[in-house]
């Protein structure tokens, strides 16, 4: 059974000196006394990940992108290539997050894309999903769901695996303070696992990790890693502290 996958997303925050201290400060508590058992990555804002990666060179935290486009090179002035960041290090890239999807009006079929570019550039993408409050309140969650996981995902790497990881982000529980409940968490979850299943066979959806995303705090980590099919977690705000992150680092089951 693989360790679950504690990702930060650090979002557009910080400056050259926060970034340089919060990686140094999670690389501290990785090397003390006090491990984990999970999987930790980090995804800065894409002018700090060489200097995080120079940081956790030889480390076992990974690093990992938010966001890369889905041609491999050419006229696309502000955007990065999978390749880049395979090349600077990188191991992971989040794409189709709600607020690109919501910023930069990336549909599923442009998600779907990317996922392809990174996994042909040897990295793993976090495939985001997840309903908006209105979507949930019309009773249409499980719905949309599956239109994103159709349509954003591609096709598997082998008949044992997926190659991407799998992130179920609601939009409404998204820097809110507000998280979705073990319950809502685990019917979800559930759904994404059949689909995947279905899709790409028992043994892939298996090893494919579907990560919870929204508003996880070190208070409610716990609960949230112990739901069935939850293979680890997405943060936003809390991977900012590295005491929050390494706290929720720590809610993984032995
Ligand atoms: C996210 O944006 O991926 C996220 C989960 O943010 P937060 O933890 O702040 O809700």
């Amino acid at each position: 059974m693989q360790p679950q996958l504690i990702a930060g997303n650090w979002k557009m925050n910080g400056l050259v000196s926060d970034g340089k201290a919060l990686a140094a400060d999670l690389l501290a508590l990785q090397q003390g006394q006090d491990g984990v058992n999970a999987a930790l990555l980090l995804c800065p804002p894409a002018p700090l990940l060489p200097l995080i990666g120079d940081i956790l060179r030889d480390s076992p935290i990974q690093l990992g992108g938010q966001d890369c486009h889905a041609k491999a090179s050419g006229a696309h002035t502000g955007d990065t290539s999978a390749q880049l960041l395979a090349d600077i290090g990188c191991s992971h890239v989040i794409v189709g997050h709600s607020e690109r999807r919501a910023d930069h009006g990336e549909s599923s079929a442009e998600v779907q894309d990317k996922a392809m570019a990174a996994m042909a550039a040897g990295l793993t993408p976090i495939i985001c999903v997840g309903e908006t409050e209105g979507e949930r309140d019309a009773g249409r969650a499980l719905a949309v769901i599956g239109d994103q996981i159709a349509q954003s995902l591609p096709d598997g790497a082998g008949p044992e695996r997926t190659g991407f990881v799998v992130a179920y982000e609601p939009v409404w529980a998204i820097g809110t303070g507000r998280t979705a409940t073990p319950g809502d968490v685990a019917e979800v979850h559930t759904h994404i696992f059949g689909l995947l299943s279905a899709r790409f066979g028992a043994g892939a959806a298996q090893e494919t990790a579907i990560l919870y995303g929204g508003s996880v705090k070190p208070g409610n980590a716990a609960d949230l890693l112990a739901v069935a099919h939850v293979g680890g977690a997405l943060v936003g705000g809390a991977s900012l502290k590295a005491d929050d992150f390494w706290a929720i680092a720590r809610s993984c089951a032995a």
